[in-house]
Order: structure tokens, then C-alpha cells, then sequence
């Protein structure tokens, strides 16, 4: 029996990847899994799947979820030391899917029991690329990418040298607001904002793919992740989300990963990796789909594509301030605090600030430099976000 952990277990992705697990549950022995407020959830699966240990990340919600499996034989936990112990249990597989940069720490801890890391938490490796690939290799584990787009390019090389690599293109549906008139985006609405043409997903991803600050982040999660030199990668919109991604080679040969907008088939590959097996996902009707449409992304509407090269040229601890700014704008724009095109305006004053201020380019990528810097941009982000808010009153 494999040992699996699932981080952000009641999230879109991890209750994807517990579907698949339910479907053959003999397989698999379930150690932990962890969530947030969702509490219900957390403690229903953790019973079903006989779970040594649920955590909720919320030290506040401990109780209920004690109450919840009282009698169960499943420990019920609670804070990040929690986190961070549940992913020091052994297990040869852990899918990282809590969302934001909270994913980091357990994510590295699980790296350095030398599990397996199916890693649908990009910004770990925006935030932190260097610390992660560096802790994975001194512990002989392995990174699978989630991301359907670098799940699809990591197939697309299968057997491939990865110096024959000429351009890698990252595809993206263009999100809720690809076809708005630009003077309306300022006025675009929470509710508008959540939903995705192609994708469900969870709220926050959603809203970065209407901002396209999700395709930003992937833009920089493919330079860490594949090593690639950011001239080499490019975001095409592709209204039908159906080509994953492409990756071009120096013979002009253009290898595209087509499939249905289903992440169990990206959580799939990187479950049974390097098996292929059934999944459950619908199987593409090519002749009746007739189309696939491709364009230039505009970059007045999408500026955190700007914002991604700037940062992949910066590199270092780049990544983090931009990863925390974006997340601070976001909480805000949720919040109705924040108008939807403010979010690209604060994170651009909070990454112009923080590379005077600091030697984000050169200084050592630890998990302490990270949560360090991360904290700072979050508090530049709250300053900026107050004189934006002044600003528009
Ligand atoms: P969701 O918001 O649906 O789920 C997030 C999970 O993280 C939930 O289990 C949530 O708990 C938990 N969580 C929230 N905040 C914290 C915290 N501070 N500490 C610990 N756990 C926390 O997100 P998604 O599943 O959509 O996305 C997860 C990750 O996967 C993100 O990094 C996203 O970018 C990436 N991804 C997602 C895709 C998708 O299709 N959804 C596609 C590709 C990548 P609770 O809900 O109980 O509060």
C-alpha cells in the first residue's frame, strides 16, 4: 500500500485528488490530511479514508474538529506546528495543495522525508524555487508538477533534452474579463470576478485567472520549475482550454498536450507517475470541438504579465514579495475593499518599493529569508492599499 498525505485536502484540487483516491482506496493508506475552515468536509473524508491524522490549519476550529472525530480513531490537530508535524510523517506520496504561501513550509518538510511532492501549489515555487528543487535533490525526492499547463509540459518531454528546448507556451483562457471593454475592468465585481469560463477552481484562483496574476505566477513556476530562460517562455491565450501547453524544439517541432479541462487527469499523472492509467476524464470529440483558437495576450488588460517578466528577470527573493503583495491585494479585492485593476497597481508599487529598500536579487533563498520578506511585502501592500483606497475616494 502506498502511504499518502494530502495538504489542502478540502480544497478544488485536493477533493479532485481524493476522488481519485476513493475509487481505489485498497491502494492507498491515507496518514494525514489536513484543510482550513471547512471542517465538515475535513473530518467526513478523514473517517471514509481512515486517516491516521486531519488537521485544520485554524488552531481556533480545533475543538469542532475533535468533536467531529471523537471516537474515530482519526487525532484531530490544529496550527501550522501542527502542519508542519503532520508532514514530518513518513509517506511516499504528499499532494501539496493548500493555497498560497502558506503551502510552503509543509511542502519543504515533506520534500525532506524524501516523499514524493505532486506540487498543485505553485507558489512554492514562485516564492521559493531554488530552496525547493535544492532540498528535493539533497533528499533524493521528487517534484511532480499538478498544474494542468506544467503538468503538460513536463509530458510534452518525456525522453526530450530539455537543451533542445526553444519556447515553452503556457496557455491561459484569457479568464472572466478576456472580452470586457477595458474602461469597465476598474468596475468589475467580486461575483464576476469567481467565475471561470472553463475551469472550477477554488475563488482565489479564479480571480488570478481573470487577472491573469495565475498565469503570471506559472510564467515564473515554469522558469523554476524547468530551469528555462524566462526569453523562452511565453502566455498565449487559448479561449477553449483545451491544449494545456506547447513546448516548441530546436527542429521547429511544437508538442501540444491536449485534454479536457479536468485536473483529476494532471493530479492523475502525477499520482500513478510514471504509470498511465484509466482515468476518469472525459475523452476530447476533436471533429465535433471543430476549433481551437490562439491570440497574443493584450498587456494593458493583463499587466501582472509584465509584472511576472520583471520579476523573472529579478529572480531571487523577487518571487516572494510579488507572491505576498498579489495575496494582500487579493484578500482585498475580495473584501470589497480594492477595485479589481488596483490589485496589478499595488503589487507593482510594493515590488518598485521593496527592490530599493532590499537586495532582493542576491540574498540567500532560506525559508527564513522568505517568511521575512514575505511579511514585509505584506506590510507595504496594507500601505499601499490604504493610499490606493484614499486615492479613489
Ligand atoms: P482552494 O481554495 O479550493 O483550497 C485551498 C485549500 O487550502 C483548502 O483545503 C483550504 O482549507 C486550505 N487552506 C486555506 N488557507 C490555508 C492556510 N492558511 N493554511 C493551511 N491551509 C489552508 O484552492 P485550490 O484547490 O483551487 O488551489 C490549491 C492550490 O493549487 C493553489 O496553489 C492553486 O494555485 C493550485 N492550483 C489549483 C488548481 C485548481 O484547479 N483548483 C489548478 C492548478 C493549481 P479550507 O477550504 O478548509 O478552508
Amino acid at each position: 500500500m502506498r502511504r499518502i498525505s494530502i495538504f489542502g485536502a478540502t480544497g478544488s484540487i485536493g477533493q479532485n485528488t481524493l476522488d481519485l483516491i476513493k475509487r481505489a482506496p485498497d491502494e492507498y493508506e491515507v496518514v494525514a490530511l489536513t484543510g482550513g475552515q471547512n471542517i465538515a468536509q475535513l473530518a467526513r473524508d478523514a473517517i471514509d479514508l481512515r486517516a491516521q491524522v486531519a488537521v485544520t490549519a485554524d488552531e481556533t476550529r480545533l475543538a469542532e474538529l475533535r468533536a467531529a472525530l471523537s471516537g474515530t480513531g482519526v487525532a484531530a490537530q490544529a496550527g501550522e506546528n501542527a502542519l508542519i508535524a503532520a508532514a514530518e510523517r513518513p509517506v511516499d506520496w504528499v499532494m501539496s495543495a493548500i493555497v498560497g504561501a502558506a503551502g510552503l513550509a509543509p511542502g519543504l518538510k515533506a520534500l525532506e522525508q524524501g516523499a514524493t511532492l505532486a506540487l498543485a501549489n505553485k507558489e512554492s515555487l514562485v516564492t521559493a524555487g531554488p530552496l525547493i528543487l535544492a532540498t528535493a535533490a539533497e533528499n533524493s525526492a521528487r517534484i511532480l508538477p499538478v498544474d494542468s499547463e506544467h503538468s503538460a509540459v513536463f509530458q510534452a518531454l518525456v525522453g526530450e533534452d530539455i537543451a533542445a528546448v526553444e519556447r515553452i507556451l503556457i496557455t491561459a483562457s484569457g479568464g472572466a474579463f478576456r472580452d470586457w471593454p477595458l474602461d469597465e475592468l476598474p468596475n468589475a465585481t467580486l461575483a464576476q470576478a469567481s467565475t471561470h469560463p472553463n475551469w472550477d477552481m477554488g475563488q482565489r484562483i479564479t480571480i488570478d485567472s481573470a487577472s491573469m496574476f495565475n498565469k503570471a505566477l506559472e510564467l515564473i513556476e515554469t522558469k523554476e520549475y524547468f530551469g528555462v530562460d524566462p526569453a523562452k517562455i511565453e502566455a498565449i491565450i487559448h479561449p477553449q482550454s483545451l491544449v494545456h501547453a506547447m513546448v516548441g524544439f530546436r527542429d521547429g517541432a511544437l508538442m501540444a498536450h491536449i485534454g479536457a479541462s479536468d485536473m483529476r487527469h494532471a493530479i492523475g499523472y502525477a499520482l500513478h507517475w510514471p504509470e498511465r492509467r484509466d482515468l476518469p476524464v472525459e475523452r476530447l470529440d476533436l471533429a465535433r470541438i471543430g476549433t481551437l483558437d490562439f491570440a497574443a495576450p493584450d498587456e494593458a488588460r493583463y499587466p501582472a504579465l509584465r509584472l511576472a517578466r520583471e520579476v523573472m528577470a529579478a529572480g531571487g527573493l523577487s518571487g516572494a514579495v510579488f507572491n505576498a503583495a498579489k495575496e494582500r491585494a487579493l484578500d482585498e479585492f475580495i473584501a470589497g475593499r480594492l477595485r479589481f485593476t488596483d490589485m496589478a497597481v499595488v503589487v507593482e508599487q510594493v515590488l518598485n518599493k521593496m527592490s530599493q529598500e532590499h537586495d532582493l536579487k542576491t540574498a540567500a533563498i532560506t525559508l527564513d529569508n522568505v517568511r521575512d520578506v514575505d511579511h514585509l511585502a505584506r506590510m507595504r501592500a496594507d500601505e499601499m492599499i490604504t493610499i490606493t483606497r484614499a486615492n479613489n475616494q
